[in-house]
């Protein structure tokens, strides 16, 4: 504030000492540049660039999503505009944006504060600390100190915080080599890690813990360096107005526990989400199911829908607990968006009789939207992909598998192309871009998995077995049932 303020005395002086001229050419005080703050304001609309990845920025089946893009559209809120975010193709391109007349005004990206970044940016106060994590293959040997990185084929972000560290390091030990990408992001890292591609990458603690669950093999070295923090980058240079405000609106975040719940809604659950024992599954089939068995019943019947199908859902999304809320605020049972919910004239998510109906209505819908092309049994796990990741994304997936002269109307092929959208080399040439395509391969499958358990173990009725055995091939009740299932009952 106090620089654009006497910035602005400046102007003034130099006004008052050109009076003559700006009177002739019809200019006055008020013709001063208005501040980036006011600017913003002016147009209604803040511009933000960030990383299309899930610690930053991505698109579920609820819609935009992600921790970066939470808080910086709750500054928008706070400012009273509309949020407009943009993904940049890689760090390097993220700082130029920002730079460039008429960019976006601010770089929310998990973006470290780091002294090769001064000249780039005015950080705003950091809003989280992270510590910069080597990543190693299990198996590989774990590197414990800088000397175990030399000779090691490593691989990090162009222009991120780790590539300046290691240029840093490299005046130390000159025989450190190592290589910086900008055709990659940070899933595409530990994905190489994981599958063995290159030995070692750098990356952020927050990133490692939102993907370690996608990548079984990769684990921790040592931390290089201690914790650094994060903050908001807005273009360098005199007019500090919108980093001004976002400090106040961070305090603020700070102060009455906004950051701390957005933190927990995004981090705090990202080691369990998703993993379901068997045991476990047995053990609720026998104490949470029958509370809820008509509900499902009731509700797929006048939807030609298979119960067991919705039960298998309703155990995927919350366990069958009607008061479960996950890190993106869907909640109850069937883990509906407010959105949706709404839509499917849900009152209360958190009545399971209501939100089982919610669900069933909804996926009911996606399955009747689908393109003719995709039939029975596909068309089921094609809804049910498309209720994990939302159509568009499914869309895209069913197009990469067309360019690959595979089938789009199989889910078998599909499922294959799925991962891919989580990584950059394909997701950067799909239409909506980055999304958890592996993540909707393991709740297919799943579901399908608790699905066959289901129709093992309960006694259907002959109008459900009929829009089973119709609709979806079903296995039939005398198939073995999965021994690791039914041991604990
Ligand atoms: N946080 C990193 C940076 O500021 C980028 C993402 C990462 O690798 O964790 O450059």
């Amino acid at each position: 504030m106090l620089a654009q303020t006497l910035f602005r005395s400046r102007c003034c002086q130099w006004l008052t000492a050109t009076g003559f001229l700006l009177l002739l050419s019809g200019c006055g005080v008020d013709d001063v540049q208005p501040t980036t703050l006011e600017r913003v304001k002016a147009d209604g609309v803040l511009r933000v660039v960030t990383r299309n990845s899930p610690a930053t920025y991505f698109q579920d089946r609820n819609g935009e999503t992600g921790f970066e893009y939470e808080l910086v559209k709750r500054f928008a809120e706070d400012l009273g505009v509309e949020l407009k975010i943009e993904t940049a193709d890689n760090l390097d391109d993220l700082f130029n944006r920002l730079n460039a007349k008429d960019g976006p005004v601010l770089g929310a990206a998990g973006l470290v504060i780091s002294p090769g970044r001064q000249a780039r940016a005015n950080f705003s106060h950091a809003y989280m600390d992270v510590t910069p994590q080597v990543i190693y293959r299990h198996g590989a040997g774990r590197p414990s100190s800088v000397d175990d990185l030399l000779g090691k084929h490593i691989v990090v972000l162009k222009g991120s915080s780790h590539a300046e560290q290691l240029a840093a390091l490299k005046l130390q030990y000159p025989q450190l080599s190592y290589e910086e990408s900008d055709a990659e992001e940070v899933v595409d890292l530990l994905r190489m890690v994981d599958e063995g591609q290159v030995d070692l990458t750098l990356v952020d603690s927050n990133e490692l813990a939102m993907n370690q669950v996608y990548f079984p093999n990769v684990r921790v070295g040592f931390d290089l360096g201690d914790a650094t923090r994060v903050g908001w980058a807005a273009a360098p240079g005199e007019d500090h107005s919108l980093q001004d405000e976002a400090n106040a609106f961070l305090d603020t975040a700070k102060e009455n526990g906004t950051l701390q719940r957005l933190k927990e809604r995004y981090y705090g659950h990202v080691d369990v989400l998703g993993y379901v024992g068997a045991y476990t599954f047995a053990k609720h089939l026998q104490e949470r199911l029958p509370r809820y068995e008509q509900h499902f019943q009731q509700a797929a019947k006048p939807l030609q829908l298979d119960w067991r199908l919705l039960a298998a859902m309703g155990y995927q999304e919350s366990l069958w607990q009607p008061d479960a809320t996950s890190k993106t605020g869907v909640r109850g049972l069937m883990m509906l968006t407010q959105n949706t919910a709404q839509a499917m004239g849900v009152v209360n998510r958190l009545d399971a009789k209501q939100s089982i109906r919610g669900g069933a209505k909804y996926i009911a819908q996606i399955k009747q939207e689908l393109p003719e092309s995709l039939l029975e049994p596909d068309r089921t796990w094609f809804a049910l992909a498309a209720y994990n990741i939302g159509g568009a994304h499914l869309e895209d997936a069913r197009k990469l598998a067309k360019a690959e002269g595979l089938n789009p109307d199989k889910w078998l092929d599909v499922k294959k192309m799925l991962p891919r959208l989580a990584q950059k080399k394909w997701f950067s040439k799909t239409r909506y871009g980055y999304a958890r395509g592996g993540e909707t391969v393991h709740f297919v499958q799943n579901i399908r998995r608790y699905y066959d358990i289901l129709t093992w173990v309960t006694q259907p009725q002959l109008e459900d077995r009929q829009i089973a055995d119709n609709n979806l091939h079903l296995p039939g009740i005398n198939k073995t049932p999965p021994a690791e299932v039914l041991a604990p009952l």
